[in-house]
């Protein structure tokens, strides 16, 4: 039966159906031996042959796999990295699997992050439909008044639009008030969001951590580590 191309690399464990089409715009599939740039191909996976950078795909999907990584700062998300600065990927070991990170945390951001094979997977976590809450730990400058921790909940206007209503709670100051830490929880996924959020109410992030996508839990995965999730877990995701 035929597919579409940027599917069964999804599939093949590639990269996310999304990032699959960027992949194809770039030239760097071939079909049959041919580049292949438009989007929408449909391919047989039987009888064609898929190449992604010159090495054939198997035309049988890889096991798939589903880890938690705790990501610390200073890595980035992306597998690329044009300035030479370590990344996720390179603190997973004897994963034989090619993942990747289910959606992206900034390079400065610590936390819970999903890896996986699993293109459908993706698709559907990063898709903005897809609601599911994130939860953050934050460090604020300055500790936001009632006036301000309304307006965040309400939605801020950021990069010109606003944001869906989010909650967020203060759940510790310092005694001399120059910081606090919130729980924030939000449910979309635009690019540095919390960090605009925060700075829309003025009180910018200093730390940032992902503690929870939806009932999926960091508890106390240590920073650098990783886990496989569980058979549940899997099951709650998808
Ligand atoms: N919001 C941010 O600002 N940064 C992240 O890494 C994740 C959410």
């Amino acid at each position: 039966m035929e597919e579409r191309l940027q599917k069964f690399l999804a599939e093949a464990g590639v990269a996310s159906r999304r990032k699959a089409e960027e992949l194809i715009a770039a030239g760097r599939v071939k079909v049959n031996g041919v580049v292949i740039r438009e989007q929408g191909v449909k391919i047989d996976p039987k009888k064609d042959k898929v190449e992604f950078d010159g090495k054939a795909l198997s035309q049988k999907a890889e096991k798939k796999v589903y880890l938690m990584l705790h990501k610390p700062e200073g890595y980035v998300t992306t597998s690329k990295e044009q300035f030479g600065r370590p990344a996720v990927l390179d603190l997973i070991h004897g994963v034989p699997e090619r993942i990747f990170p289910v959606g992206r945390l900034d390079y400065d951001t610590s936390g819970l992050l999903l890896l996986t094979n699993d293109g459908d997977l993706t698709y559907r976590l990063t898709h903005p439909k897809h609601d599911v809450d994130k939860t953050y730990i934050a460090k604020l400058f300055g500790v936001p008044d009632d006036g301000e921790l309304q307006k965040f909940r309400r939605g801020v206007t950021i990069d010109g639009r606003k944001t869906s209503p989010a909650k967020i709670q203060i759940i510790s100051r310092e005694k001399d008030l120059r910081f606090c830490t919130v729980e924030i929880q939000i449910h979309e996924g635009r690019n540095r969001q919390v960090r605009k959020m925060c700075e829309a109410i003025r009180h910018p992030v200093a730390q940032l951590k992902r503690t929870a996508t939806g009932e999926l839990k960091l508890g106390d995965l240590p920073k650098g580590k990783y886990r496989f999730l569980t058979e549940q877990e899997i099951k709650y995701l998808k």
